[in-house]
């Protein structure tokens, strides 16, 4: 039995990226057979996207839609929904998630309890969960990320995602850019600790943001084209963490930083926003400790787009700032990266943020 040494993966099936992407939506009920569909929406999606979907499922006649506006995203949402369609809907086929990445995040949990076909419409870009096999909530107060279903299909309109608040299209950059320092920490969890590394997935996560890097002069997310890149590389993202199994390729130490100022409840930054600053801080880092990296292009990059660059446009003070720094070592401290290989000091971390003119 060799097929025992391979790993097993689930991948989308039918992915479109383009302008009116949406009509594709109604070749789904041939395609799987819908005859029982769940749209999962909120309610400003359901006005931006809801009701056409819901037109589009079913114009044919060949399929019924039960639609269930989500008011505030969380694990008792999907299973107050789970809960109503036990009771009078009966079998239902799939589940359509039409919004940003909360709602998505309501509608993968529904399909992955039901077992169901996953079909996602996404109406922003602002983080790489569109495809990945992880739902994110917050309980108390603090993040928590649970395992969901795949997506069968993704269908990312551009006319939709090009209309959603520009400010999540930056955090979007801010989350694919940040890939590039974390695969550095993986590389250092590979040479340190004897890590497994897949140099395909690392490719996935990381070509994207490179792409958009070359062209960091020109970078502006209203331009089709580069919208296109942003949301392929976002979704790239979620499917290398399902070919990896863990959130390991776009997930390191400027992810750790980004979750202690959530612990810490500090500031007021979209998860894009703190990630982005907190990939200049730790590409800073590698550049300083070894060598790689050039964290200059980066921040250059996040300014283009009007990205927040410094702690104080994300309400963060400088205190804030380091204490986040060095509580971020304690969050996952299984998972390998420049912070556990360097450990580096309060002092180390303040020089850092002077340099790189987030905290001025
Ligand atoms: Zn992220």
């Amino acid at each position: 039995m060799i097929l025992k040494h391979f790993k097993q993966i689930l991948l989308p099936v039918d992915v479109r990226i383009h302008r009116n992407a949406l009509e594709n939506i109604s070749k789904a009920v041939s395609r799987y057979d819908l005859k029982n569909v769940v749209i999962v929406t909120g309610i400003l999606t359901n006005k931006i996207a809801g009701i056409d979907v819901e037109k589009l499922l079913t114009g044919s006649g060949k399929c019924m839609t039960n639609k269930f506006i989500v008011k505030t995203a969380s694990r008792e949402a999907a299973k107050k929904i789970e809960q109503e369609i036990r009771g009078d809907f009966g079998d239902y086929d799939a589940v359509v998630g039409v919004g940003g990445g909360k709602i998505l995040d309501v509608a993968k949990v529904v399909a992955y309890h039901s077992n169901s076909l996953l079909i996602n419409v996404p109406t922003n870009a602002a983080h790489d969960g569109i495809a990945s096999p992880l739902a994110s909530f917050k309980e108390k107060g603090m993040p928590i990320s649970i395992k969901a279903a795949s997506p069968i299909s993704i269908i990312a309109d551009l006319d939709i995602i090009r209309k959603s608040p520009v400010r999540l299209l930056r955090s979007g950059y801010g989350d694919l850019v940040s890939n590039l320092v974390e695969v550095k920490d993986w590389l250092l969890g590979v040479q340190k600790i004897d890590e497994d590394y897949d140099e395909i997935v690392a490719s996935i996560s990381t070509m994207p943001a490179m792409l958009l890097l070359r062209s960091a002069e020109d970078l502006d997310f209203r331009d089709f084209d580069y919208l296109k890149l942003l949301v392929r590389g976002l979704i790239l993202g979620g499917l290398a963490i399902t070919m990896y199994g863990t959130s390991r390729p776009v997930s390191g130490s400027a992810h750790k930083f980004s979750h202690a100022l959530d612990y810490l409840r500090y500031g007021k930054g979209t998860h894009g926003e703190q990630v982005g600053i907190g990939t200049i801080i730790m590409e800073y880092l590698h550049q300083h400790y070894y060598g790689k990296g050039d964290w200059e292009l980066i921040k250059y990059s996040l300014e283009k787009i009007l990205a927040p660059t410094t702690a104080r446009e994300i309400g963060v003070t400088k205190e804030q700032m380091i204490e986040a720094l060095v509580h971020a070592k304690n969050i996952r401290p299984s998972r390998y990266t420049i912070l556990e290989d360097q450990n580096p000091s309060r002092k180390d971390f303040e020089i850092c943020l002077e340099k790189t003119g987030i905290t001025k």
